[in-house]
């Protein structure tokens, strides 16, 4: 057995991938920004072996492996999107058993993989889909079956009966009794358990049933039992406050649908919580109404097929608008802006969210972070180590630094100069292999 199957078996056991070793290359003469926040390192060389970076210097890099030449050009630690949902779940064959059904949601689902990739985001975690769908992808992307970004998943959430997000493929607990549907659902492995606490819903109007605090704590306890770490989907400081007392691990969204206390984020601090910022869900609902046109930038036309823009631009707009969700989510932005921006300032560790299904928009995630006051070296560390720290992998991903899995993206121009440079993708490195971006399929390569 050679080192690399003894490394492959090590890494199975993290749950994370390995591809295929890849020769030893250098990226010489780059600008480094490695994610943690720190300033840029000039003229820097990497170097990637097996799917590690194995070392980190200044100058003339070492005669090993082949070289990229990365003069020009500013390499940052792939993206990690710490709140998806990839589509492509519900369909069900026409004609045909269960494998037709199984390849025809893989060939929606890949597609919207690939248009991550090309962005730059080389994790995910998604955050609520359905368990029969998304671990046989999850499997087929760690098993190296589709070019994918790394797939975290919940599988579906853990929801109070007829409370909200207790729709289709939901593990419902009302009581203590429900407790073998949630063994069943963690039989599946979920990378985080997601619950979910809003007595608002959608629409902000207290009308849904929740879990009571005892049974919350529960629960989190048996999935703790396994090993497995939670997040919540909460919407104000109150129910925040009632998950992290039942020992939740992170937040789904930031508390900010109302205002929370001056107090609020010493105590996320002082608990260790990271939140996802989840900007571009209500941004994107709240603007599509007056701005469908924002689906047509090049990144999203190079990622997303003119019927999915249009579908974008015509159904699911009216869909937001008609349900009164376009001008709650309008209301709310500017305080969810601010929110960002003050748990920043306070020390809460962020972590790039965007509760979207398409890799466009974890720039405009970036932008909004940014907008709200962050600067953007701050945001690509919340884009990517705090990603890793959400998910409980900062000892493999988030950081070019030496010993981690060489996910990489070498962009054109400075992203920290200004953040949507970081959509100038040149290269992406998952695993110390370059992707071949030309190979996705994705309307840009369509020819
Ligand atoms: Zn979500």
């Amino acid at each position: 057995m050679t080192p690399c199957h003894l490394l492959a078996i090590a890494l199975c056991g993290l749950g994370l991938s390995m591809p295929a070793a890849a020769a030893d290359t250098v990226i010489a003469h780059v600008t480094l920004i490695d994610g943690t926040g720190g300033p840029a390192l000039q003229d820097a060389w990497v170097h990637l072996a097996d799917d590690r970076v194995s070392a980190i210097g200044t100058g003339a890099p070492p005669k090993r492996g082949d070289e990229i030449d990365g003069t020009g050009k500013f390499l940052i630690p792939g993206l990690i999107d710490t709140h998806v949902h990839i589509g492509g779940g519900r369909i069900r064959a026409e004609i045909g058993g269960a494998a037709d059904e199984v390849a025809a949601r893989r060939a929606a689902a890949v597609p919207s993989l690939h248009g991550y990739l090309y962005s730059g985001v080389t994790s995910v975690y998604d955050s609520g889909n359905f368990e029969d769908f998304i671990f046989p992808m999850r499997d087929a992307e760690r098993a190296g079956e589709i070019v994918s970004p790394r797939i975290f998943a919940t599988g579906g959430v853990v929801a109070f009966p007829r409370g909200y997000g207790s729709g289709p493929g939901a593990t419902l607990i009302g009581s203590e009794e429900d407790f073998d549907a949630l063994d069943r659902h963690l039989d599946w492995q979920p990378d985080m358990v997601k619950f979910i606490i809003d007595p608002q819903g959608r629409r902000g109007i207290p009308e849904s049933p929740i879990f009571t605090p005892e049974l919350l704590k529960q629960a989190i306890g048996r999935v703790h039992a396994r090993g497995i770490r939670t997040t919540v989907h909460i919407p104000t400081e109150v129910e925040a406050r009632m998950a992290i007392e039942a020992g939740i691990d992170a937040l789904a969204h930031p508390a900010a649908r109302t205002d929370t206390s001056a107090e609020f984020p010493a105590y996320v601090v002082e608990k260790g919580i990271p939140v996802s910022t989840t900007l571009t869900v209500f941004s994107n609902i709240a603007k599509v109404a007056d701005n469908p046109g924002m689906f047509d930038t090049p990144l999203y036309r190079a990622t997303l097929p003119e019927e999915e823009r249009n579908r974008q631009k015509t159904t699911e707009r009216e869909r937001y608008i008609d349900s009164g969700m376009s001008a709650f989510f309008t209301r709310m932005l500017p305080g969810m802006q601010r929110n960002i921006r003050a748990s920043h300032d306070n020390g809460i560790t962020l972590a790039l969210g965007t509760d979207r299904s398409f890799g466009p928009t974890v720039h405009q995630e970036l932008e909004l972070i940014v907008e709200s006051g962050i600067s953007p070296v701050e945001a690509i560390r919340i884009a990517t180590l705090n990603g890793a720290i959400y998910l409980g992998t900062e000892n493999d991903l988030g950081s070019i630094e030496v010993g981690k899995l060489a996910d990489l993206v070498m962009l054109s121009a400075d992203p920290t100069e200004d953040v949507t440079n970081a959509q100038s993708v040149v290269a992406v490195f998952k695993g110390g292999r370059e992707i071949d971006l030309s190979m996705l399929d994705l309307p840009v390569n369509a020819h």
